[in-house]
């Protein structure tokens, strides 16, 4: 590609693309990063600079970009047919990748239902529950609520922000969604309650709000272990497991959302298996497909399943559908990166990484302006303050996480934060060189950011 052609790409992505998640004006204003191909565990762009994928692309990435076994099965399948439609019909990958989900998925969920992003799979699930209220075999038409956390993210579309607490996404759209009640989001750095020593009042609260509300919801929500896009909130050990008693007790469903914590990322294949917690729905997303096409699943106990079944007239089918659900290329791309991880025995392997990342992640403790270091598995997040005492926050317009984010890009690592929050989520094939590389250049980052020199 020349020049003139590279110059005309950027002209029309900054003039006709519309990026999510993005202020377009200060978008317009900057040198887009075109990328261009993959490898590994790098992205380059069409000027040739080589990139760390430090967010796995969006936290969706698994075996690195570019992997043979999952071209090759893409390409395998696209010789025989790319797609056709689940309504009414089935295909071979869809049945395969169905049989093996429920295989790997903690107990009890038996039925795969497809769709094509994190967000449908949500949506799918509370239509699921909703409905299930309504046709179980003792109908219960006034659970028709939903109970979920503080700051919590499910996706953007109308459903999936009505049960989401991230106040600076969702509060604008308030008007156009369906109410639903919210319980504390235990977070240890920030906890209200336990002001170091954790004493669990975060558990009470929500036996409260359950207990309280218990008549009328149909599910509570929950992305287990970690919140995500709320800012990597690691919730203290043993709250899963309490909030999936407090369900099982007072008759309330759990969907689980493991869309950014399923398929190994929390170092176990499910965030779930870590506290023994058999959901009801269970929403897979991101990393199905090891970052390489648009799938997702909602997976469904026989309970649920079996209180949609009826004659045809007493209109108890799942009325939802999308065009593209259990598209073969999808399923066969997720058959393969399933694959992988038994071949390469990638969560094993993933355990020493996961060490080597937390022993490397202390030296940040030593920056001022780090107020706290977490980790879960392969997540780690790094939140800046501007006061550690006071654990006074930066100032939403300081956009300080973007500015460390900014640098670290030019010296060749792509990551994304959340607002004040540095999320370092590399695909597991990264290497423990490639680990000390990265962090390096987090750490020099944040310190010229946050210190105003380099070192
Ligand atoms: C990303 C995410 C979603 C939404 O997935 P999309 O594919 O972006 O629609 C839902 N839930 C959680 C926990 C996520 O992290």
């Amino acid at each position: 590609m020349n020049a003139e052609q590279k110059h005309h790409l950027k002209h029309i992505d900054r003039t006709v693309v519309w990026h999510p998640f993005t202020q377009m004006q200060d978008y317009a204003r900057e040198e887009p990063v075109v990328i261009a191909r993959g490898e590994g565990v790098y992205l380059e762009d069409i000027d040739g600079n080589r990139y760390l994928d430090g967010f796995s692309s969006m936290w969706c990435n698994v075996h690195g970009h570019r992997v043979a076994e999952i071209d090759r099965a893409i390409c395998n399948q696209l010789d025989r047919v790319a797609h056709s439609t689940l309504l009414g019909l089935s295909n071979i990958p869809a049945i395969q990748l169905a049989a093996k989900l429920v295989q790997l998925a903690p107990s009890g969920l038996e039925r795969v239902f497809y769709s094509d992003s994190g967000a449908t799979a949500v949506e799918i699930a509370l239509k699921m529950a909703f409905q299930y209220w309504q046709q179980c075999e003792n109908p219960r038409s006034q659970k028709t609520a939903f109970l979920h956390l503080t700051e919590s993210y499910h996706g953007d579309t109308v459903g999936a922000v009505s049960i989401g607490g991230i106040a600076h996404f969702h509060r604008l759209y308030r008007p156009l969604l369906f109410s639903a009640i919210a319980a504390p989001a235990p977070h240890p750095y920030r906890c209200e309650h336990c002001r170091g020593s954790c004493d669990k009042t975060c558990f009470d609260a929500l036996e409260q709000t359950i207990a309280e509300h218990a008549h009328r919801l149909a599910a509570l929500i929950v992305e287990p272990l970690v919140q995500g896009a709320g800012g990597m909130f690691m919730h203290p050990p043993g709250y899963l497991k309490r909030a999936a008693d407090l369900c099982r007790k007072h008759g309330v469903l759990l969907i689980a959302d493991e869309v950014a914590t399923g398929f190994g990322r929390t170092g176990t294949m499910f965030a779930c298996e870590r506290e023994s917690v058999a959901p009801d729905l269970l929403c897979l997303g991101k990393g199905l497909t090891g970052g390489y096409l648009p799938l997702a699943a909602t997976l469904a106990t026989d309970e649920i399943y079996n209180a949609f079944l009826g004659d045809y007239a007493d209109m108890k089918t799942f009325f939802h559908g999308h065009t593209y659900t259990g598209n073969p290329l999808g399923c066969a791309a997720a058959l393969a990166t399933l694959e992988k991880f038994e071949t390469d025995r990638t969560l094993e392997k993933l355990q020493s990484k996961i060490a080597h990342l937390a022993d490397q992640l202390a030296r940040f403790r030593t920056l001022k302006h780090v107020g706290d270091v977490r980790q879960t598995g392969f997540i780690a997040a790094l939140e800046l303050i501007s006061n550690r005492a006071s654990k006074t926050p930066y100032p939403f317009e300081d956009r300080i996480g973007h500015r460390v984010c900014d640098i670290a890009r030019q010296n060749g690592l792509l990551i994304r934060p959340l607002v004040n929050t540095i999320v370092l989520m590399p695909p597991y094939a990264i290497s423990k060189r490639e680990i000390d590389h990265m962090l390096d250049i987090v750490f020099s980052a944040i310190q010229t950011v946050t210190e105003g020199d380099a070192q």
